[in-house]
């Protein structure tokens, strides 16, 4: 007889050599439970997704419902669904008005790869430029836009023309020019470690991209749906993209992603070629009932609004230890940085039997990533945070 744990090790594919395979069997709020009825304190939210925690009732209740009336049923852009229009509208409403056309995708991966398609179509350049330590995702297009050679050297030849500058340097975007399609850029790196770009960087950044007529590509999909404090991070900068990319949290629980433009860019998709980008489940049905109860409950609740003060009791638990060098938080997207992988490997596995799942990051694994529901009570960061002190200070 084999065991689902046995069988997952013989028939999932797997992603790395030493996954931390904790058998899920049920979520609630902030917590997982495993197959033993152990509780642990989810604070990675699936990797910022689960921003109203695990079994948000308002959003079960709006799958249930959406499951009633139907599933999929034609190829995104072609049928008049209701839950798309409709969560379309209520995206379009909460952003400038510049942002006023979604095309609803399947994963950030996939909003990324429409994002640059729009873009060459749109200019008629193909020169993407990106940068150091940024993630936009594993497929090929997103692959090429990764600012980590490491990643992707295996998978090469990649789209041609892509450059690379450094965050944060503003001498350097002297390098977008008007052969420039686009550039891409997350208004705070995440996998980099929570590195948010600098406000009077990212004003430079859009002055340029209007002077060439490059667009302006902000990859939301991390930061997004009120995890930094603001419905979306480019709020606290007061620089609006030409193209927005959201995905994760978006769905609510549910697989979703969107890259939102001006109708007058977007409509380019539409012809010349027709169908110029087309997906079958983007934006289905179940999806997009799920994500606009999760944006509903967001706004009706300011969830966000509460952030900065959740993130402030976690830096204030964890940065007694003098093991920490240094705590980067976009609200409640953390980075506990430690003096050594080593280090952060040995914490982060505390931290898990002691009940807190914990993190690191792509490019920072000497960092512990916290990410947890924003529904988070103080009191449950409180107690998370007393954890994640005691694994940093017992490590020793
Ligand atoms: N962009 C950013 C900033 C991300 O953090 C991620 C996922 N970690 C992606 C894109 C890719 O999203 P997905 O895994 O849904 O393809």
């Amino acid at each position: 007889m084999y065991t689902t744990r046995s069988l997952f090790f013989r028939h999932l594919a797997p992603t790395s050599p030493s996954p931390l395979a904790l058998e899920v069997v049920g979520a609630k709020g902030v917590f997982l439970i495993d197959a033993t009825g152990k509780k642990y304190f989810d604070l990675i939210s699936g990797i910022s997704v689960s921003n109203l925690g695990h079994g948000r009732p308002e959003i079960i209740a709006a799958i249930k419902a959406q499951l009633d009336r139907h599933l999929h049923v034609m190829v995104y852009g072609e049928f008049i669904q209701h839950p798309q229009v409709r969560l379309a509208e209520a995206l379009c409403k909460l952003l400038p008005a510049s942002l006023d056309s979604v095309f609803f995708v399947n994963s950030g991966s996939e909003a990324v790869e429409g994002a640059l398609k729009l873009a060459k179509r749109y200019t008629g350049r193909h020169e993407i430029v990106a940068f150091k330590n940024a993630y936009h995702g594993s497929s090929h297009g997103a692959l090429s836009v990764m600012g980590d050679e490491k990643l992707k050297i295996r998978f090469r030849p990649l789209l041609p023309s892509v450059r690379f500058l450094e965050f944060n340097n503003t001498a350097d975007l002297d390098k977008i020019t008007r052969s420039t399609a686009c550039v891409i850029i997350e208004p705070v790196q995440g996998e980099a470690g929570v590195i948010p770009a600098e406000k009077s960087f990212l004003e430079a950044l859009r002055e340029k991209c209007s002077d060439t007529g490059t667009l302006l590509i902000f990859d939301e999909i991390q930061t997004g749906l009120g995890r930094t404090g603001t419905l979306f991070a480019f709020e606290n900068y007061g620089v609006v993209p030409d193209i927005l990319l959201l995905a994760k949290a978006l769905g609510g629980g549910m697989p979703l992603g969107a890259f939102i433009a001006s109708k007058e860019i977007m409509s380019c998709l539409s012809h010349n070629p027709s169908l110029g980008h087309i997906t079958t489940f983007g934006g289905h049905p179940v999806s997009c009932a799920a994500a606009l109860a999760h944006l509903q409950v967001i706004r009706n609740e300011k969830i966000h609004e509460k952030v900065k003060v959740k993130s402030g009791v976690f830096s204030a638990i964890i940065g007694q230890s003098d093991k920490v060098s240094e705590i980067r938080s976009a609200g409640l997207l953390m980075a506990v940085q430690f003096e050594s992988e080593d280090f952060a490997m040995k914490v982060i596995k505390r931290c898990f039997n002691k009940g807190v799942i914990t993190d690191w990051f792509l490019f920072r694994p000497d960092a512990l990533r916290i990410a947890p529901p924003l529904t988070i009570t103080l009191e449950e960061a409180e107690i998370a945070a007393t954890r994640i002190r005691e694994a940093i200070d017992e490590q020793g």
